[in-house]
């Protein structure tokens, strides 16, 4: 299913249930006395006794031309999403860090015919046998950019003028979180800075719950809407036991001596 079909069967669901979905950007997330109010850029105010965050993550790529264009369509971050529909193509992976040459191993999985395009001098002399073990070829030096020819991808141009014939590229992205409503509360975070989390996505912050790619890079849809489920479970006995703590309250102000 094209995930704008999944989103939009997922919304017109949840309407079927009395939700109501306001469409904007939150710039800012506020406590107050009866729990948060949620301020849209528009202007717009939503209050809410307790606040889930799901705004996902950002992938930023190496900045070569061409790169962004082309994202999700054949260049592709993703082995486990997209391996299947590339397989036994010329494909590529483009350095993006030490791991690189272990995830060209990963993608190596789906063709026999795969080039790691690394700049010169980052690739360590203990990752060459192995990649050399699988058949992977090594091409050194600077990308230029992509080449895209009738809407598709068809190489990659090295800044030496040689162009690599490629039918779709690999790029391990650098995963930054949407996170800035959470740390705007003063959500904990992570040595490597992500939003520490419970089991049900509880965060630092009483009343605030987090899921998904915001607080979990390994998450993919079906691990995000399992995390959405239970802190939605959590999220509700919450406000029970708030409800019931004012309950007791009420009886016992209005209790007969
Ligand atoms: C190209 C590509 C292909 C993929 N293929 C697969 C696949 O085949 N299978 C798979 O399982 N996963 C796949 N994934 C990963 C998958 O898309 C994510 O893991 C999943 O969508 C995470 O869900 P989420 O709800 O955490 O975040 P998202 O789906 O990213 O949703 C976050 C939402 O929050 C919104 N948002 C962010 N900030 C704000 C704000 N301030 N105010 C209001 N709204 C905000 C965003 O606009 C977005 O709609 C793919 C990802 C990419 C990029």
């Amino acid at each position: 299913m094209p995930p704008a079909g999944l989103l939009h069967v997922g919304r017109d669901e949840v309407r079927g249930y009395g939700v109501t979905i306001t469409t904007g950007s939150v710039s800012e997330l506020v406590k107050t006395a009866a729990g948060f109010e949620a301020r849209l850029e528009c202007g717009q105010r939503v209050g809410a006794r307790k606040v889930l965050v799901a705004t996902g993550l950002r992938d930023e790529l190496p900045d070569i031309t061409g790169l962004r264009q082309r994202w999700g369509t054949d260049v592709l971050h993703c082995p486990y999403c997209h391996g299947w529909e590339v397989r036994d193509k010329a494909l590529g992976v483009l350095w993006n860090g030490p791991d690189t040459a272990r995830f060209a191993n990963i993608v190596r999985q789906w063709t026999s015919d795969l080039v790691l395009f690394a700049p010169d001098d980052v690739l360590a002399e203990a990752d060459r046998p192995l990649l050399a073990a699988r058949s992977v070829r090594v091409v050194e030096g600077g990308v230029d950019r992509v080449v895209v020819e009738s809407d598709h991808l068809t190489g990659v141009l090295m800044r030496d003028g040689r162009t690599v014939a490629r039918d779709a590229l690999f790029v391990p992205p650098r995963l930054v979180p949407n996170d800035t409503l959470l740390t705007g509360l003063g959500c904990l975070t992570d040595d490597l800075g992500w939003v520490v989390v419970g089991v049900n996505g509880t965060t630092s912050i009483p009343g605030v719950w987090a899921v998904g790619n915001v607080s979990n890079p390994r998450a993919q849809v079906i691990t995000a809407a399992g995390e959405g489920s239970a802190a939605a479970i959590s999220i509700n006995a919450d406000l029970v036991d708030d409800d019931v703590r004012e309950a007791v309250h009420e009886v016992t102000q209005v209790a007969p001596p």
